[in-house]
């Protein structure tokens, strides 16, 4: 009953987007991939973007890392293009560059979780996986009645379970489709619009007048607030730039960050790296949210003196090298502060 009514309401209402059409488990990948933690309306112009960059996996495989992280430069949560990119070597080296269409095979490889699996074998092979997001959690926890917490693993697969059970024995993409599709524009969070829903006759929580509560879930621990130092250093017409070694934003290009320092244990660590400097002028402040920390920045301007060599682990670089290094949207304040006020000078 649940797969006729999802097929019938998605055959008029699905949501178009330009990763909706393939089939080809590559670009299905890419798109699920880059919907993880981002808006549908924001992947679009990424993924048309970064599939002309990289059309398969072949090309992927092949590419520079910092190419790859270029290319997915604003999309945040760094790790999952460094992933792909590990991910598009595995396939080459292990399976002839041929995306695995079996489960074990495509859970096994680096950066693919068991939403990424089901989602990729349901769309592209027509496998009848259930692609557990929230929003297939949020309605199937509605329409069946599961008021126990969805964050515990065996809520979690009870859930998954009546998903396989409902699943058609065609159309698997769809279905997992439809159910986004629901819980993005019907099915919302705190504020479900019943009366529009095809899935009212058959929903639990709608009879029950409970939908807005469910699914049951934990609190949220909020974000630390964590103070940063941004320094912008220059040196002649250049600035100096670090790549990042910790997980956070790993392997992408910053200015150099202190958390929680003063000024002096800022320069005795520079000092002992180094780089002799003099704070200028504090140039601004700008504030970054990240899902478990949040970075209330200082930012800036110091300078080197011209005669010092930039040590091991530092790049000096010209406005055009900036440009084409990959750098967080966390540094986008200090980025534009650097390119208006310290590039001019
Ligand atoms: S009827 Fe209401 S609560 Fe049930 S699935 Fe539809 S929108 Fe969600």
């Amino acid at each position: 009953m649940l797969a006729e009514l999802l097929l019938n309401w998605y055959d008029l209402h699905q949501r178009r987007f330009v990763f909706r059409g393939p089939k080809d488990p590559y670009l299905v990948w890419v798109s699920e991939i880059m919907l993880q933690q981002t808006r549908t309306e924001t992947v679009e112009d990424y993924y048309i973007r970064f599939t002309k960059r990289f059309p398969d996996i072949r090309s992927l495989a092949a590419a520079d890392e910092g190419d790859v992280l270029k290319a997915w430069e604003g999309l945040g949560y760094y790790s999952r293009a460094r992933n792909m990119q590990k991910c598009a070597r595995v396939i080459c080296d292990k399976y002839g560059g041929i995306f695995p269409d079996d489960y074990e095979k495509v859970r096994a490889l680096p950066g693919i979780g068991p939403y990424t699996t089901a989602s990729v074998l349901s769309i592209a092979f027509d496998r009848p996986y259930p692609a557990m997001d929230g929003n297939l959690t949020r309605v199937l926890s509605r329409v069946y009645g599961v008021r126990e917490c969805v964050d515990t693993p065996a809520v979690a697969e009870q859930l998954r379970r009546i998903g396989e059970r409902e699943m058609p024995a065609r159309r698997c993409g769809d279905f997992n489709q439809a159910l986004m599709d629901i819980g993005a524009t019907i099915c919302l969070p705190g504020t479900p619009d019943c009366e529009a829903c095809p899935l009212q006759e058959i929903c639990d929580a709608c009879k029950k007048g409970d939908a807005p509560a469910l699914p049951v879930k934990k609190e949220a621990k909020p974000p630390v607030p964590v103070s940063v130092s941004v320094l912008i250093i220059k040196q002649g017409g250049r600035v100096l730039m670090q790549q990042r070694e910790q997980t956070l934003l790993k392997g992408l290009w910053t200015y150099l960050l202190f958390e929680n320092k003063d000024r002096d244990q800022i320069l005795s660590e520079l000092k002992r790296a180094g780089i002799e400097c003099v704070f200028l002028r504090e140039m601004g402040k700008a504030v970054h949210v990240f899902t478990h920390r949040i970075w209330n920045m200082t930012i800036f301007e110091c300078e080197m003196r011209p005669e010092l060599n930039v040590p091991a682990g530092y790049l000096a670089v010209t406005k055009n090298e900036m440009e084409k290094l990959p750098m967080p949207v966390a540094m986008k304040a200090a980025r534009k502060l650097c390119m208006d006020e310290v590039f001019v000078r």
